[in-house]
């Protein structure tokens, strides 16, 4: 009987299943089964949070590598992770599998695209999609140093203790916050750091801090120049530059809640210097950052190249408008939030930013920017030169109805836009903006007439919501 590949799956997870149901003899197989059973096993025994399985599966792992990828275990999630890195084969005396163990870089992130090993197509490094490129602790530049040294032929192998043990990797995106069981797993790594004298790269590329306060010890045990996302709240300016400094290959920045006060004129200036080393840098996101008047510093540190900015409560100014219209950053931007900001009186800035843009633009969030029914209508023709506008968000406005229905009009051209956050109409409230003073029953009219408008020029595909839908 010749099985097709689905079918060999779906037995290769019942025979994995019941393996699961008797732990002991599980764990014991393990040196026994074939390669095959190892990802149906992996991922039972992790959605079913079998520990000691687990455990013992990473200590025999019999590929280079191991991605929990699109796996998730909710409040077992912690204990499965500790369990795998326990596995780890970190010091060389538990050396003991006849099989031996293969495992180099365990990847505890989560990814709903990543597959549990890297296909083996290469024998020699890298062989893992995911392997760290920028720390002198990774498994590459560890083999690039060791090469060199036999290519010198300086020593001998056996001479040398640290080659005992092979170089491993253990990939985890790190958050920082309060939470009492996150902050024991971040101690469980230190301590696993600790005990692999030097072997294991503990490699984080997403670094989130809720508060600067929180628990940190963690961060001497990382490499910060293979963090590519860093995300802090709540923190002084000074402790976002200490930070900054050694994270060169940044590609995400964001940064909310950092206190005014805190931006003495020096400090500023040192965050835009580091800034400025950011090559790799493509989002951006500030919020709640003061930046009245100053926007112009920061667009001539920004590469030109940027493709995210997120500039949200920052009280931009006319100035700010104009200076973000001139930028060359405005011919690049795919992804593009200023709300909470006002946008000016004068519309002609943001009418020229909406023109610079309009080549690149596919997401643009302008809520809660006192754009009145004469700002908007003078930026309306450039708003529909947008053509690879996918999203538009301008909530809490306050927009006319027959405003609202001329926008519906221009913007049903634009092919591409499937998603508008629109707000809610000025006569819908008895007091603007007031959700209490709501009438619910001048809104449904409104939902009802748009969604007219939209069949009359067969523009289904859009959706149109407010945000008290
Ligand atoms: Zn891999
Ligand atoms: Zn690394």
């Amino acid at each position: 009987m010749k099985m097709d590949r689905h079918t060999t799956a779906t037995l290769l997870e019942t025979a994995a299943k019941s393996l699961l149901s008797n732990e002991l003899a599980a764990i014991h197989a393990l040196g026994e089964i074939p390669r095959d059973l190892f990802v149906p096993l992996f991922n039972a025994a992790f959605l079913g949070g079998h520990k000691k399985i687990l455990k013992a599966i990473v200590g025999v792992w019999p590929f280079r590598c191991l991605h929990i990828g699109r796996l998730n275990a909710q409040e077992k999630y912690y204990d499965n992770l500790e369990a795998m890195v326990d596995g780890l084969q970190i010091l060389p005396a538990q050396k003991s599998s006849s099989r031996g163990p293969k495992l180099r870089i365990l990847d505890l992130r989560h990814d709903p695209d990543c597959e549990t090993t890297c296909s083996e197509i290469r024998t020699t490094f890298p062989f893992c999609f995911q392997s760290c490129i920028y720390s002198q602790d990774s498994i590459l530049k560890t083999e690039e140093a060791k090469h060199r040294v036999r290519c010198l032929g300086i020593g001998n192998s056996e001479s040398q203790p640290q080659s005992a043990q092979e170089p491993m990797e253990l990939l985890v995106d790190i958050s920082l916050n309060s939470v009492m069981r996150t902050q024991r797993f971040h101690s469980f790594l230190c301590r696993k750091v600790q005990q692999s004298c030097g072997s294991l790269h503990l490699c984080c590329r997403d670094l989130q801090i809720n508060k600067m306060s929180a628990l940190r010890r963690i961060l001497q045990f990382l490499d910060l120049g293979c963090i590519d996302h860093l995300e802090v709240n709540q923190a002084y300016l000074s402790e976002v530059i200490t930070l900054l400094a050694q994270m060169i290959h940044l590609n995400s920045l964001s940064l909310s809640n950092v206190p005014f006060k805190t931006y003495r004129r020096r400090n500023f200036r040192s965050f835009l210097i580091w800034l400025r080393r950011l090559d790799n840098l493509q989002e951006l996101s500030l919020s709640f950052f003061c930046l009245t008047d100053q926007l112009h510093k920061l667009l001539r540190v920004l590469p030109g190249q940027l493709d995210t900015l997120y500039l949200s409560f920052c009280g931009l100014s006319l100035r700010d408008f104009t200076v973000l219209s001139q930028s060359s950053q405005a011919t690049h931007l795919r992804v593009l939030n200023l709300s909470n900001n006002q946008i000016p009186e004068v519309s002609e800035p943001f009418q020229i930013l909406l023109e610079k843009v309009s080549g690149t633009l596919q997401h643009l969030e302008i809520n809660n920017c006192v754009i009145t029914d004469s700002i908007l209508s003078a930026v309306l023709p450039a708003l529909s030169h947008c053509s690879h506008l996918r999203v538009l968000s301008f909530a809490f406005n306050p927009i006319t109805m027959s405003v609202l229905q001329s926008l519906l009009q221009h913007l049903t051209t634009l092919t591409n836009l499937k998603h508008v956050i629109y707000p809610v109409p000025v006569h819908c409230y008895d007091e603007w903006n007031f959700q209490d003073s709501l009438d619910r029953q001048k809104l449904a009219e409104v939902q009802a007439q748009l969604k007219v408008m939209l069949q009359v020029v067969h523009r289904d595909d859009m959706n149109w919501t407010t945000c008290s839908e």
